[in-house]
């Protein structure tokens, strides 16, 4: 997806996928600062590690506590700090910064891929790990109405609510199902990844019917038991490709400064998943 939105940009630059060891982050983060990188994805664990290993930590990454692309930028003579694409000559000065694009891809799929009005919403989410925890906190900066969360391991639902009550107090957080509608029924647990697994809500506690739109974090595969079912109920739906797609255009944008080719991103990252 990265590759042809530069080429699609014209840029002679190349995406290229590391495998790096968790020990190994510091050093490398500084390797490909030492090297003039233009930036870096990175995905777990390392995102919650290079907090601490960034010269710079954006407002997104500060408040997500996550580090998910890193922009090198260089200082110029008179002082300010410029992404390294803006510089003809390699700059002696250099420095790591780092954003999360992850929380607005989230928000921005919700809206986009499945038409879903945040303002005012009453939201159910289905878990309470990175991911949920990320959604639940985006949602609540959103004006959402009324929040239900849900997870197998009680006790992080409950630390996320709690969360949510010290950032955004005016919003309703209950821990459990809702009993009458939602407008969106979210599904950020691992539950669909495997054809074996069970369904990621309890079907005694919920009907889908409840829901207007059903989003599935998971994209692969692209149809999973949650969405067949959501659609079987009359739901919108829509699977978690364009999470993944807009957290990327969002972080091209960032070492390019220029805007994101979003259909040559997204048709590149579908023949990717699904061949
Ligand atoms: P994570 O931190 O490991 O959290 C996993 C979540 O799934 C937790 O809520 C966990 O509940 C729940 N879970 C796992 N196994 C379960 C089971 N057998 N029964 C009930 N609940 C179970 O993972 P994550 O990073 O948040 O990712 C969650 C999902 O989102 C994954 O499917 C991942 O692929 C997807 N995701 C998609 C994108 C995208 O770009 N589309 C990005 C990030 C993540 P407990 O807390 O009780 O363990």
């Amino acid at each position: 997806m990265q590759n042809a939105g530069l080429a699609a940009l014209g840029l002679d630059w190349r995406y290229v996928a590391f495998d790096v060891d968790p020990s190994q982050l510091r050093p490398a983060i500084q390797g490909a600062q030492a090297m003039r990188f233009i930036g870096l994805n990175l995905t777990l664990p390392h995102k919650l590690l290079a907090v601490d290993m960034v010269d710079v930590l954006g407002e997104s990454a500060q408040g997500w506590g996550a580090v998910n692309t890193i922009r090198f930028e260089g200082r110029e003579p008179g002082g300010a700090w410029r992404p390294l694409r803006e510089f003809a000559v390699a700059p002696q000065e250099t420095r790591s910064h780092g954003f999360n694009t992850d929380a607005e891809a989230i928000t921005r799929a919700l809206r986009e891929d499945l038409g879903v009005e945040l303002s005012g919403a009453r939201i159910l989410l289905l878990g309470a790990g990175g991911a949920g925890r990320t959604a639940a906190l985006k949602l609540a900066c959103e004006g959402i109405k009324e929040l239900f969360l849900v997870n197998r391991t009680r006790s992080k639902a409950e630390a996320v609510a709690n969360e949510i009550r010290q950032r955004s107090p005016q919003l309703k957080v209950t821990l459990g199902y809702p009993a009458g509608q939602v407008d969106l029924a979210l599904n950020a647990t691992s539950l669909g990844l495997k054809p074996e697994d069970p369904p990621p809500w309890d079907e005694r506690q919920f009907s889908l019917r409840q829901a207007g739109a059903v989003y599935d974090m998971i994209y692969r595969p692209v149809e999973s038991a949650l969405l067949q079912a959501a659609k079987a109920a009359g739901c919108r739906t829509a699977n978690g490709l364009g999470m993944l797609l807009y957290q990327g255009a969002k972080a091209l944008e960032l070492w390019t400064g220029q805007s994101a080719p979003l259909s040559v991103m997204r048709q590149a990252l579908e023949r990717n998943v699904y061949g």
